[in-house]
C-alpha cells in the first residue's frame, strides 16, 4: 500500500483538490492520504497555517480578528462551493471563532490541516482520522507502539484514510506542532505506522535537483538517493523535503518518491536505502555566514585543557557547532555566524590562559559547501579532483572537512566565493 502526503501547494484550492482527486483515484494502492494546511493560491497569498497564527494572535492580544476569520471562511467555502461538498463550514470554524474559547496557538494553527483533510474526506467520500486521536508525542519523540495502538484502536480499516498532517498529541494529552513544513513527517509517521511499502510525498516540483536553482538554472535533477544522502543535502539547506521526515520512513527501509501533482506523469526523485547506481555524485548543496574557530598549540592532542576551555566556554553560551575536524595540532570547529561579543571576550581569556602555545584564530563570513554522494566511501580520494580545480581558479580554500568512511566533503570557502565554488564543482562533477 501507499501513504500519500499531498503539501500545501497542492491544495491550495477546488482546482487543485481536482488534481489531487485524480492522483488518488488513478492508484488504487494510494489508500492512506496525508495533507498540509491549504497553500498559497492565486487568490490568497498567505497560507492557511500563517492566517491562522495570525488570527491566534490577534485573539490572544484581544484584537479583532473578524477579517481573518471572513477571509478564512471564504477560502473553505469556496472550494466547498466548487466541488459540491456538504461539509458544515459554520460548524467548522465555531472553535476558533468565540471570543470565550481559549484555544491555544498551537490548537487554532493545527486547524488548518484539520479543515483541509475535513474537506478533501468529504470530497473523496474517504474516512477523516484526527492526528491527535494517535500520533502521539513522548518526551519529544515520537512513541511508535502508542500511536499505532491508539490507531488500531480508531480503526481496522486501513483503508481510505484522510489525516492532517504538522500536529500530534503529547503526555500532556495537549495539542503539540511538529516544526514548520511538518506535514512530510506526518506522512512519514503513518507511512511506518502502517508499514507501507512506498511513501509518496506530492508537491510543487519534480524532485530534487542536483543543486539550488537559485545558483544554476535547469541542473540535472536526482532522480535517485540515499535515505543518508538526503539528510545531508536537507540539513545544509536544500527545501524540497523536510529532514525531519526521513527517520520515520528510513527505519523501515520504506522508499519515498517526490512526484509533482501539477505534473504527475514525471518522474520525480526517488529515495531508497541503497542506490542502483552510486558511482556518481549526487548533489550539491552549502550554506552562507558560518564562522570557523581554530586552536592551534604544539602537541594539543597530548594535552587537551585548552580544548576543554574553549568546550566549556561554548557549552556555557549553549552555542552547537556543526561540523569539527581534528589534527595533532590543531582543533576546526564551524558554526553558524557568531558575531558574539561575549564569546570573543571568552575566547580572549582562553588565549590569556594559555598565552604563549595557544593560537586562537576567528574566521567569519564563511560559506560551507558540500559535495554528496554514497561513492564518497568507496572512493574518497575523488575529492582531490575537487580540490584541484578549487585551487586552480581563485577561490581560497579555508578548510576541508572529510571523515573517514563519510558521504560528503565540505569545503569552507569566503561568503563571496560562495555560488562561484557551487558551480564550478558542479560543472567539474
Ligand atoms: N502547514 C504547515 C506549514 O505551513 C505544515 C506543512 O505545510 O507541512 O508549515
Amino acid at each position: 500500500m501507499i501513504v500519500a502526503k499531498f503539501g500545501g501547494s497542492s491544495m491550495a484550492d477546488a482546482e487543485q483538490f481536482k488534481k489531487v482527486k485524480r492522483i488518488i483515484e488513478s492508484n488504487p494502492h494510494r489508500s492512506a492520504v496525508v495533507v498540509s494546511a491549504l497553500g498559497k493560491s492565486e487568490l490568497e497569498p498567505v497560507k492557511l497555517t500563517d492566517q491562522l497564527i495570525k488570527l491566534s494572535q490577534l485573539k490572544s492580544n484581544k484584537l479583532q480578528y473578524q477579517n481573518e476569520l471572513v477571509k478564512i471562511e471564504k477560502r473553505l467555502a469556496d472550494i466547498k462551493a466548487a466541488l459540491a461538498l456538504n461539509v458544515d463550514i459554520v460548524e467548522l470554524l465555531k472553535p476558533i471563532q468565540s471570543p470565550q474559547n481559549n484555544l491555544t496557538e498551537a490548537e487554532i494553527t493545527s486547524r488548518g490541516e484539520y479543515f483541509t483533510a475535513t474537506l478533501l474526506a468529504d470530497y473523496l467520500d474517504w474516512q477523516m482520522v484526527d492526528a491527535a486521536d494517535f500520533i502521539s508525542i513522548n518526551n519529544h519523540q515520537i512513541d511508535y507502539d502508542l500511536s499505532l495502538k491508539k490507531l488500531n484502536q480508531i480503526t481496522n480499516e486501513k483503508q481510505h484514510l484522510i489525516v492532517p498532517g504538522f500536529y500530534a498529541r503529547n503526555e500532556q494529552q495537549q495539542i503539540t506542532l511538529l516544526e514548520r513544513g511538518g506535514g512530510d513527517t506526518s506522512g512519514a509517521i503513518l507511512a511506518n505506522l502502517l508499514d507501507a511499502d512506498l511513501y509518496e510525498n506530492w508537491t510543487d516540483t519534480s524532485g530534487i535537483l542536483q543543486v539550488d536553482p537559485r545558483i544554476i538554472n535547469h541542473s540535472r535533477k536526482i532522480y535517485e538517493l540515499t535515505f543518508d544522502e538526503l539528510q545531508e543535502l536537507a540539513y545544509l539547506g536544500i527545501q524540497v523535503f523536510n529532514s525531519a521526515a526521513i527517520h520515520p520512513v528510513k527505519i523501515k527501509g520504506i522508499p519515498i518518491q517526490i512526484k509533482n501533482t501539477n505534473h504527475p506523469q514525471d518522474l520525480g526523485t526517488r529515495v531508497v536505502l541503497q542506490r542502483a547506481h552510486p558511482t556518481d555524485i549526487t548533489g550539491f548543496a552549502g550554506k552562507q555566514n558560518q564562522t570557523i574557530i581554530n586552536l592551534k598549540q604544539y602537541q594539543l592532542n597530548r594535552d587537551i585543557s585548552a580544548i576543554a576551555a574553549l568546550i566549556n566556554c561554548l557549552r556555557s553560551q549553549n552555542y552547537n557547532f556543526e561540523y569539527y575536524q581534528t589534527a595533532a595540532d590543531q582543533l576546526t570547529l564551524i558554526f553558524n555566524q557568531i558575531e558574539d561579543q561575549e564569546l570573543c571576550n571568552a575566547l580572549d581569556l582562553i588565549q590569556q590562559q594559555f598565552s604563549n602555545q595557544l593560537e586562537i584564530n576567528v574566521q567569519n563570513h564563511i560559506a560551507l559547501v558540500a559535495i554528496v554522494s554514497e561513492s564518497l566511501k568507496q572512493h574518497p580520494a575523488m575529492t582531490g579532483s575537487f580540490i584541484d580545480k578549487l585551487d586552480q581558479s581563485d577561490i581560497n580554500v579555508k578548510s576541508v572537512f572529510q571523515a573517514t568512511n563519510d558521504i560528503k566533503v565540505v569545503f569552507g570557502v569566503n561568503n563571496c566565493d560562495y555560488q562561484n565554488a557551487i558551480k564550478m564543482l558542479y560543472n567539474q562533477a
